[in-house]
C-alpha cells in the first residue's frame, strides 16, 4: 500500500525549528501525515524523541537530517533519509561541521554592527535553542522582532544572502563527503529543494551528475519552496536521472513556513517516491 502522505523535510528547535521535535510529530499526525521524517540541520539530537511521538501518533517514522554542503562555493542543502543515526562517519562528521556555526555567527554579528546594527550575534542567541545550532534564521528571527524587515524573507533578501552586509562565507561540507556519511550509515542522499539554488540549467545538470556519481539517489519534486513550475521542471529532471523523489514541506513554524506539515503538493504518480528505497 502507497503511504497516502508523506512529509520527509521539517525542523524541530533541534536546529532552527520553533517546535520540539514531539511538538512537530503531533503536528505531523493531525495534519494526515502517516509517514515522517525529521531533519534538522547538521544535527541528529531529535530524532529519538522524535521517534517516539510518532510513533505513540500512529505514524511511521524514518531518521532524518538536512547537511549544509557547498559545491563549487555554492551552498546546497542534502537531505539523508533512513539511516543508522549512531554511524560514527555520520555523527563525528556532522560534529566537525557544527564546529565553526558559533564563529561565523559572531562575525555576522561583528558585520551588522559595522553598517549601524549593534547587538544582534547577543539578540540571535536570545532565539537560539540549542547552542550548537545556531542559524541565520536566528538572526533574521531577531531582526524581525527589532524592525528591521517586517518578514524573515525580507531580512535574508537585504541582510543575509551573498553579497548583502551580514552575510558571511562559511566553510560547509563537501559534496562528496556528506553523501559518503549518508551512505556509509545506510541511507539515501536527496537533493533538498533544488529549486531555491540559482543555477543556470547547465549548472543544475552538471550538480545533479556529480550526485549521482558519488552515490545520490533521490531529489525533492514537491516542496514547501517549489512553485508548479518547479514541480514540473524537477519531475522531468528526476525522470531524465532515474532519481526516486521525495516530497518535504520543510515546516520550521506554525506562523513562519509557506506550507504546514504534509500540505504539500503530491507527486507526479509516475515518479518512484523515495520511502521506497527505505526499509
Ligand atoms: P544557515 O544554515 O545558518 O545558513 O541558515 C539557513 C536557514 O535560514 C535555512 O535553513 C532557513 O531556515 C533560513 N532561510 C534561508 N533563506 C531564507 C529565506 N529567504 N526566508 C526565510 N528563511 C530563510
Ligand atoms: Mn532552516
Ligand atoms: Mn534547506
Ligand atoms: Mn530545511
Amino acid at each position: 500500500m502507497n503511504p497516502a502522505n508523506f512529509d520527509f523535510h521539517c525542523h524541530s528547535s533541534v536546529s532552527d525549528g520553533l517546535l520540539p521535535p514531539a511538538e512537530v510529530a503531533r503536528r505531523a499526525a493531525a495534519n494526515g501525515v502517516d509517514l515522517w521524517a525529521l531533519t534538522d540541520h547538521d544535527h541528529l539530537g531529535g530524532l529519538d524523541e522524535a521517534r517516539t511521538a510518532a510513533e505513540e501518533a500512529g505514524m511511521r517514522f524514518v531518521n532524518g537530517v538536512e547537511i549544509s554542503i557547498e559545491w563549487h562555493e555554492v551552498p546546497i542543502h542534502i537531505v539523508g533519509l533512513g539511516f543508522d543515526a549512531a554511524h560514527p562517519d555520520l555523527t563525528g562528521g556532522l560534529h566537525a561541521l557544527r564546529s565553526g556555526r558559533l564563529e561565523r555567527a559572531r562575525k555576522m554579528g561583528d558585520a551588522l554592527a559595522a553598517i549601524g546594527i549593534p547587538g544582534v550575534f547577543e539578540g540571535a542567541l536570545r532565539y537560539v535553542t540549542n547552542p550548537q545550532l545556531i542559524s541565520r534564521a536566528h538572526f533574521a528571527r531577531y531582526l524581525v522582532s527589532i524592525g528591521i524587515a517586517k518578514e524573515m524573507s525580507g531580512v535574508f533578501q537585504y541582510y543575509l544572502t551573498p553579497g548583502k552586509p551580514g552575510y558571511v562565507d562559511h566553510r560547509w561540507a563537501g559534496l562528496q563527503e556528506a553523501i559518503s556519511w549518508i551512505t556509509a550509515a545506510g541511507g539515501v542522499a536527496v537533493v533538498a529543494h533544488p529549486g531555491r539554488y540559482k543555477f543556470s540549467g547547465g549548472e543544475m545538470r552538471r550538480f545533479l551528475d556529480d550526485f549521482k556519481d558519488l552515490g545520490g539517489q533521490a531529489i525533492e519534486v514537491t516542496s514547501g519552496s517549489h512553485s508548479p513550475d518547479h514541480i514540473l521542471h524537477f519531475a522531468r529532471l528526476a525522470r531524465h536521472y532515474g532519481f526516486h523523489a521525495s516530497r518535504g514541506s520543510d515546516f520550521h513554524g506554525p506562523a513562519e513556513s509557506y506550507v504546514d506539515l504534509g500540505r504539500v503538493p503530491q507527486l507526479p504518480e509516475d515518479l518512484k517516491p523515495v520511502w521506497r528505497l527505505i526499509d
